[in-house]
């Protein structure tokens, strides 16, 4: 049916479905399910924090109130773990460096609406990366560009980036968007990539998205002092256990920052969320304890999978892994629905499938199914 006062280019786009295990799950209720297809922390929020949690809402959330809006506690901690876990000066950033968003997915599209729309600026992306990025910039009818990366390694073309950045008009380009380490490929920037992005002129956006960092433990957000055309994005949801919360934030010059708070909705995080994620940022040192098991358990997992010649397994700086299959007999398809009915989900995306580090017992069992299904 048209609806015809929509949009006409919206009609046409499918809406983005993450992921589908509770289909799985509701058919197969005798096999362990291990969820593997979107780079979750395999650890829950520790018991003694959600206890604490549960304290804060019973002794100071009021559910007839609307939530804090100036984020301003979360935003002081947040400038002091960003300052600390860079190893840079306390002063570095403040809480007026930061902007806290309803998953970074949020601040993604606040981006792109203070850079690009109204047929202001193209964005460019390269593949294979991130799809939020494209998708968000869909449904504000911004035009994407794209450019390839080496299949050897997955570094960006510069070429074909810096002909899109000189040759693309009509909107030109106004915001790069990449994400350090990539998902879902696991390579973090190397240094002529870092070059390249630093001598990009002034009115170009870069947003660097450290969803990973974490685990990468490798961020660019010192670039930021000199570089006030640069954004850094990160998230919750990922090492600090929080998915279920939706918290994001952003690092960037302050004068950025005042017009990304312009554009969010008021009251975008929930009370409940803001005290979860203050939690997580008082007691990070004991959050990120478990980081060292997923980086020890991923190269695990890349090496055992490395013996299986009919596999090709990219290294990766982040809490999962990217493989091909190179055996002409077996399509990647195959290789998840079959590791699906077996109750392992992964994602199947760019001609390859990523595949989250889980728990020990998690990864053992892919292992295993992947075996069964090559042998
Ligand atoms: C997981 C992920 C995020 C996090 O998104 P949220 O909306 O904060 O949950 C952001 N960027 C990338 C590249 C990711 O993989």
């Amino acid at each position: 049916m048209v609806l015809p006062f929509i949009r006409s280019d919206l009609v046409k786009f499918i809406a983005y479905n993450p992921f589908q295990s509770g289909r799985i799950a509701q058919t197969t209720n005798l096999i362990q399910i291990d969820k593997l297809d979107t780079n979750e922390s395999s650890e829950d929020f520790p018991p003694q924090l959600q206890e604490k949690l549960l304290c804060t809402y019973q002794e100071s959330i009021k559910n007839n109130r609307y939530p804090d809006s100036s984020h301003e506690k979360l935003k002081s901690f947040i400038a002091n773990y960003v300052n600390e876990s860079a190893e840079l000066d306390r002063q570095t950033f403040s809480s007026q460096s930061i902007s806290i968003s309803n998953g970074s997915d949020e601040l993604i599209r606040s981006i792109l609406i203070a850079s690009c729309v109204n047929g202001e600026g193209s964005i460019l992306v390269a593949e294979p990366t991130f799809s939020m990025y494209e998708i968000l910039a869909k449904t504000l009818g911004i035009p994407i560009v794209t450019i390839p990366r080496n299949e050897d390694n997955f570094a960006i073309d510069l070429q074909a980036a810096t002909s899109a950045i000189y040759n693309i008009k009509n909107p030109p380009i106004r915001t790069v968007f990449i994400v350090h380490p990539n998902s879902p490929t696991g390579n973090t920037l190397n240094n002529s990539e870092v070059d390249w992005l630093i001598n990009l002129p002034e009115n170009i956006l870069v947003v660097i998205d450290e969803a990973y960092f974490e685990f990468s433990q490798t961020t660019l957000v010192s670039k930021l002092v000199q570089y006030p055309n640069w954004v850094v994005l990160r998230t919750f949801s990922k090492a600090f256990r929080l998915a279920a919360h939706r918290i994001g934030y952003c690092v960037a010059n302050p004068k950025t920052i005042s017009i990304l708070e312009k554009v969010r909705l008021p009251y975008n995080i929930p009370s409940f969320s803001l005290a979860a994620a203050l939690i997580a940022m008082e007691n990070h040192k004991l959050l990120l304890g478990s980081v060292l098991q997923t980086l020890t358990e991923r190269d695990k997992l890349i090496q055992e999978l490395r013996l299986n010649i009919a596999l090709k397994v990219w290294d990766s700086r982040a809490n999962f892994i990217f493989i091909k299959t190179q055996a002409l007999n077996l399509d990647v398809k195959t290789i998840n629905l079959k590791l699906r009915e077996s109750g392992t989900l992964v994602r199947e995306i760019y001609q390859g499938l990523r595949i989250t580090v889980g728990t020990p017992a998690e990864n053992k069992r892919t292992l295993q199914r992947i075996k069964a299904i090559l042998s």
